[in-house]
């Protein structure tokens, strides 16, 4: 069986064909600036075909829907003969809030449950919704979709976990309350996790810390999330790239009432100028902080020092909110790249019994356990793989 998987953005979309036969990638790519010019890259993975990579018009997402299909199927660049191949589609969904706990065929009920969603996730869920509707349009009816989302996986959480104490009926009426995110990523972490350490997963207490550009770290008890870091939306939790994470409330008030900040400008700060970006007022990518740090600089130091410290807080929380905790598990970019910040995070669990093992911590880029055999927590990097999530739902689904 062959499944497509969408990730569309509001001027991107990026793709994987999948031959579920062997789990194996046939071609990816990425649709760029749809609505302003349009560049497609488009990579085969199979022997004998030619990456494409050039500017082509994209005015909307139903011309770049229509242009990965010309790519797939082209006999230079292509790995199907047709359309027809493809047997399914599958869409990451960024925000499925109470409606969804686990993937779902797509139907037009679904899709209005989706957009009830989109104030929820406002840059998000629209953008989906049009990667859907292209698809429909250019594949038609036939072709079943199938909507994953990155809260399902944290619909598990308690009560106690999910609300905010504040008056009640914004929860009632608004719906306002903790979802997560990264949901697709922290269930397959887990699921290796399990697999790695060879025991079932419902017996096993996991911290995934998925460190990105955007981070979040999840609680999971015998395979449910039992809590996790982002909140209602991906801007709290532990400081990212240039996110600020949890932040007092007041600094709002008296940073807006100070500057005369209207509600976006100051939300655009939050989102797009804080974090360890705002911190050391060098860069969000931890390469570069990495770098400066080692050169002496100090604010880029202090922005290091605040991530770890912070990420070992929470895991230190989850330890205690599980009451245990069997194997911690690194992934995303700087989670499986960077040994610096994993080795640092674990200091903070010396008192646990918790022991790095430096020579596996200097691998990259592989699944490995990073303990040493006497620790008493297990430490194991994963390399994420939210696609392959998706494909294999879907597949699940449509069989
Ligand atoms: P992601 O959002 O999962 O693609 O992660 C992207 C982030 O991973 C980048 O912004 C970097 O901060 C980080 N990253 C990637 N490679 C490394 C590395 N070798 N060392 C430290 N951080 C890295």
């Amino acid at each position: 069986m062959k499944i497509l998987v969408i990730n569309a953005g509001s001027s991107s979309l990026k793709y994987q064909l999948f031959d579920m036969e062997g789990e194996k990638v046939l071609a990816k790519g990425l649709c760029e600036r749809i609505g302003i010019d349009g560049h497609l890259k488009h990579t085969p993975l199979v022997e004998g075909k030619n990456v494409f990579n050039e500017d082509i018009s994209l005015p909307t997402h139903a011309e770049a829907i229509a242009a990965v299909i010309d790519k797939l199927t082209s006999p230079e660049y292509g790995v199907v003969s047709s359309m027809s191949e493809i047997h399914a589609v599958g869409h990451r969904v960024v925000h499925g809030g109470e409606f969804f706990s686990a993937s779902v065929i797509i139907t037009d009920e679904v899709m209005k449950a989706i957009e009830a969603c989109n104030p929820l996730a406002p840059l998000h869920n629209p953008a989906n919704i049009t990667g859907i509707n292209a698809c429909k349009k250019v594949m038609g009816d036939k072709i079943p979709q199938v909507a994953v989302f990155d809260t399902a996986f944290h619909q598990t959480m308690p009560g106690k976990a999910f609300t905010y104490a504040i008056p009640k009926e914004f929860y009632e009426k608004d719906k306002i309350r903790r979802y997560g995110f990264h949901g697709t990523s922290h269930r397959y972490v887990a699921t290796r996790a399990a697999a790695m350490l060879g025991r079932p997963i419902e017996e096993l207490k996991l911290i995934s810390c998925h460190m990105g550009n955007g981070s979040s770290i999840c609680a999971i008890d015998g395979g449910k999330s039992v809590d996790t870091s982002m909140g209602f939306t991906p801007l709290v939790g532990l400081p990212m790239g240039t996110r600020c994470g949890d932040l007092d409330s007041g600094i709002i008030q008296y940073l807006m009432n100070k500057y005369g900040y209207t509600i976006d400008e100051m939300m655009n700060i939050l989102n797009k100028k804080s974090g360890v970006l705002g911190v050391s007022g060098i860069s969000s990518d931890f390469r570069d902080l990495d770098n400066a740090a080692a050169q002496g600089n100090k604010d880029a130091q202090l922005a290091l020092d605040l991530f770890h410290y912070d990420v070992a807080k929470v895991i230190g929380s989850y330890a205690v909110a599980m009451n245990g905790v069997d194997a911690i598990i690194f992934t995303a970019g700087i989670g499986e790249n960077s040994k610096e910040t994993r080795a640092a995070i674990c200091e903070y669990f010396t008192f646990f019994g918790c022991k790095i093992n430096p020579e596996a911590n200097s691998k990259r880029g592989e699944e490995i356990e990073i303990s040493t055999s006497d620790s008493r927590i297990k430490l194991l990097v994963i390399p994420t793989n939210e696609e392959l999530v998706i494909a294999r739902d879907t597949q699940e689904l449509v069989k």
